[in-house]
C-alpha cells in the first residue's frame, strides 16, 4: 500500500541553489529531487543501486500497456513525430501537441493519473493526421505489411472520441466495473466472471492463500478464461528478461547474503511467474530490516484494477537515511502499545504485533507506478496473511516531500486558504514535522494494525476495499498524532503541534483537495475518496456542537475548527466503525460510508475553490524527473566511481528512456 502526498503548502526560510522546479504544463508541474548522501556510500553500495536503478527502470513498457491495450503505440507515435516534426515548432498547435505527448508521459498512458478519465488533445483530429503523414513509415510503430492508415484506424477513436475507454478505473458498483475500465488486465470478461473465477481459486486457497492473479491478464479464449502471466517465456517477457539481467548483476555487489537471497527469490519468480515463489520473496524481503540499501521491483499495487486482484509493475530503489530513521524506530518498538490503546473494538484488534518494521528512505530511482508521480510512504507486502504472520516493512521518504517542501514556497496558498494568524501559525511551525509523523503512523502502524475476524474475506469489501483500507491507515494517524504518548516519545516538539495536522487535514478533505477534480465530476482516487469520508464524516457528526465549520467571509469559505479535542474523540470514533467494517467483511457498511461522504461534492463550494486555486497558478499534482547514473571507469575500464547527476528536462529523460528501456 502507498500514500500520495497532499497538495503541497507553504512552507518558509530555507534557500538553496538547487533547481527544484523542471516544468509545468496542463495541471502537472516536474520537481527534481536530490540524493543526499549517495556519494558517501561505499563503492560497493553505488554499484549496487545502479544496477538496481537500471532493473527499475527496464519495466517502464509493461506499466503503460497495463494501463490501456493502446499506450504504447500511442505514445511510441507520438514521440515518432515528437522527434522528426520538421514544420514550426512554436505554433499554438505544436504547442499542444507536446503538452499532450507530456501528459501522456507522465500519466503512463492516455488516462489522467489520479483522476483516471481520459484526457483530451487540445488539437484536431485533422492536425494529427497531418502531422502523422510527415513521418516517415521507418519511424512509426508499424507492424509487419501495417500501414498508417491501420495505424489511424486503431488510434485515432481512442485519442479522440470521449466515449470510448473514457475511465482507466471505474469503482462505481452500479456498473460492471471490470467491462467499464479501460485497463488491459482482463480481456473480454465480465465482473461476475472474474469473481466467480477467481472466488473459485480463493476458496481452496487454505489459510495462506497466494495473491490470486496478481500478475496476469485474464483472457476468454475459445469460451474458457485463462490467466496470460506476466514471466519470462510469457506476457512482458521481453522486457522481465532484461530486469532479471540487472537483477543478476546487482546481486553480484549485494551488501550481504540476505539481499543475495531476496535477489535469487525474485528473479526465480520472474522466470516461473508462480505466486508462491513471490511469497517465499515478500517473506525473505520483509525479514530484511538492516540492510542499508533497499528496493522494490515488481507486480506490487493494485490500484489500477478495480477489483484490486491484479498489480501494476513498480520499483523504487533506495537507501535508508541513518538520521531520521532514529524516529521511526521509536514508532515501531512501541508498536504493541499503539496497538493495546487504540479506540476499536477488542475482538479486532492485534494481540501481538509482529515485526513492524520502519525507516525513512532516501530514493536514488523511481520506476514504472511510481514515477513520475510517487507515494511518499510505502508499506509492503501486501499480503494479508504475510503481514500477520511475518510482519511488513514501512518507509517514509524524505528526500521526496523535502523536494516537495522546498518547491512550494512562497507559493500564496496557505494565505489563500487559511484566514486566522494563529492557524497559520501553527502550520507554520508544525506543517512539515506532523505531516512526516503522520505518514510514519500511517504506513509504519495504520496498515498494520487490527485484524480480520476468522473466515473473512480480505477482498469482501471490493471496489470499495482500498479507500476504506486508506482510511483506516489515516485515522490511526490522525487518532494519535494527538495523544500526549507523542510528547513522551520525543516525537512531537509541543502539545499543540497536532492541530496543525488537524487543521489541514480537514481543510484538505473538505475543500483544498477538490482543486484537483474537474466540476461537475465525482472523486474516483481511493486516497482522496478516504480525505473526504473522514473529514465529512466527522464534520457532520460534529455539527451539531460545531466541532469544525465552515464560515464565509468575503464570498470565500474557510476551514475553523473550534475544538480540537472533540475533533480528536470524533476520529477515534471513525476509527472504531471503519475497523469493524473491515474486519467483520462489511460491504455494506462499506459501501454506505464511501457512496454517502467519499464520492459527492458540493459543486458551489467546488467551483469557489478551484476560482481561488487557479488563482494562484499553482500545479495541483506534481511529479518528478529521476537523476541519472553515471559509471566512471579507470583505463582498464573497471568501476572507479558512480556519479549522481541532476541535468536532464523532463522531455530528454522521457525521450532517453524510450529509446533505452523501451523493450515490449
Ligand atoms: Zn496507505
Amino acid at each position: 500500500m502507498s500514500i500520495m502526498s497532499f497538495v503541497s503548502c507553504e512552507k518558509s526560510n530555507t534557500s538553496s541553489d538547487f533547481n527544484y522546479k523542471v516544468d509545468a504544463f496542463a495541471d502537472l508541474e516536474i520537481l527534481r529531487y536530490k540524493v543526499p548522501d549517495f556519494e558517501n556510500l561505499t563503492l560497493q553500495q553505488k554499484e549496487y543501486i545502479y544496477y538496481l536503478s537500471q532493473a527499475a527502470l527496464c519495466g517502464c513498457d509493461i506499466l503503460f500497456d497495463q494501463n490501456n491495450v493502446h499506450n504504447l503505440r500511442i505514445r511510441r507515435t507520438l514521440e515518432a513525430i515528437y522527434e522528426h516534426y520538421e514544420g514550426n515548432r512554436n505554433d499554438d498547435d505544436f504547442r499542444s501537441f507536446v503538452v499532450y505527448l507530456k501528459r501522456v508521459w507522465f500519466s503512463n498512458g492516455i488516462h489522467h493519473h489520479y483522476s483516471m478519465d481520459k484526457f483530451q488533445p487540445n488539437f484536431t483530429k485533422e492536425y494529427f493526421v497531418e502531422l502523422l503523414k510527415n513521418v516517415n513509415d521507418e519511424y512509426l510503430p508499424l507492424a509487419d505489411g501495417e500501414t498508417k492508415e491501420s495505424l489511424l484506424v486503431e488510434i485515432l477513436p481512442v485519442m479522440f472520441d470521449k466515449e470510448i475507454d473514457s475511465c482507466r478505473v471505474n469503482l462505481n458498483s452500479a456498473h460492471d466495473v471490470i467491462a467499464t475500465s479501460a485497463n488491459n488486465y482482463y480481456q473480454g470478461v465480465s465482473q461476475t466472471e472474474v469473481e466467480q473465477f477467481y472466488g473459485a481459486l480463493k476458496a481452496e486457497g487454505g489459510d495462506k492463500p497466494v495473491s490470486f492473479g496478481l500478475n496476469s491478464t485474464l483472457v476468454k479464449k475459445d469460451g474458457k478464461l485463462v490467466e496470460d502471466i506476466w514471466r519470462i517465456g510469457g506476457k512482458y517477457s521481453k522486457a522481465i528478461e532484461k530486469i532479471v539481467y540487472w537483477l543478476e548483476k546487482a546481486k553480484s555487489v549485494a551488501e550481504n547474503d540476505q539481499q543475495k537471497d531476496v535477489i535469487a527469490k525474485l528473479v526465480a519468480y520472474y522466470k516461473t511467474g508462480d505466486l508462491k515463489t513471490f511469497d517465499d520473496y515478500s517473506i525473505a524481503w520483509v525479514k530484511d530490516s538492516l540492510s542499508r540499501i533497499d528496493f522494490v521491483n515488481g507486480f506490487i499495487e493494485t490500484y489500477g484494477d478495480p477489483l484490486g486482484l491484479k498489480a501494476s509493475w513498480e520499483s523504487i530503489v533506495n537507501f535508508k537515511n541513518l538520521q531520521a530513521t532514529k524516529r521511526t524506530q521509536i514508532i515501531s518498538e512501541n508498536a504493541q502499545w499503539f496497538e493495546n490503546n487504540s479506540p476499536i473494538d477488542d475482538r479486532f484488534r492485534k494481540e501481538k504485533v509482529k515485526g513492524v518494521s520502519a525507516k525513512v528512505i532516501t530514493v536514488a530511482i523511481l520506476g514504472g507506478d511510481c514515477y513520475p508521480a510517487t507515494p511518499i510512504g510505502i508499506n509492503l507486502p501486501n499480503s494479508n496473511w504475510i503481514r500477520a504472520e511475518h510482519g511488513s516493512k514501512s518507509v517514509t521518504i524524505e528526500n521526496i516531500t523535502d523536494a516537495y517542501d522546498k518547491a512550494a514556497q512562497g507559493n500564496g496558498f496557505l494565505d489563500e486558504f487559511v484566514d486566522s494568524k494563529e492557524d497559520l501559525d501553527l502550520i507554520e511551525r508544525f506543517g512539515a514535522i506532523t505531516d512526516n509523523l503522520h505518514t510514519d503512523l500511517h504506513e509504519c502502524l495504520g496498515h498494520g494494525s487490527g485484524k480480520l475476524l476468522p473466515g473473512v474475506d480480505p477482498d469482501a469489501l471490493k471496489s470499495y476495499g482500498a479507500t476504506i483500507e486508506e482510511t483506516r491507515a489515516d485515522l490511526f494517524g490522525l487518532y494519535y498524532m494527538a495523544d500526549k504518548k507523542m510528547l513522551e516519545l520525543g516525537l512531537l516538539p509541543d502539545k499543540d503541534a497536532y492541530k496543525a495536522q488537524y487543521y489541514k487535514y480537514m481543510m484538505n478533505g473538505l475543500m483544498t483537495q477538490l482543486v484537483r477534480i474537474n466540476i461537475g465530476d465525482d472523486i474516483q482516487e481511493s486516497h482522496m475518496r478516504n480525505r473526504q469520508l473522514i473529514a465529512k464524516w466527522v464534520f457532520e457528526k460534529g455539527s451539531a456542537e460545531k466541532v469544525v465549520e465552515l464560515q464565509k467571509r468575503d464570498e470565500k469559505t474557510y476551514l475553523v475548527v473550534n475544538d480540537y479535542e472533540k475533533l480528536h474523540n470524533l476520529f477515534g470514533q471513525l476509527l472504531a466503525e471503519i475497523q469493524r467494517v473491515k474486519s467483520e467483511g462489511d460491504f455494506e457498511g462499506a459501501k454506505f460510508l464511501v457512496e454517502n461522504y467519499a464520492v459527492k461534492i458540493d459543486i458551489d463550494l467546488h467551483k469557489e475553490i478551484k476560482a481561488r486555486y487557479e488563482k494562484l497558478h499553482i500545479a495541483p499534482y506534481k511529479g518528478f524527473v529521476n537523476p541519472r547514473y553515471e559509471l566512471e571507469l579507470n583505463k582498464n575500464g573497471e568501476i572507479q566511481d558512480v556519479k549522481v547527476r541532476y541535468d536532464e528536462t523532463f522531455e530528454q529523460q522521457m525521450m532517453r528512456y524510450s529509446k533505452e528501456y523501451s523493450f515490449l
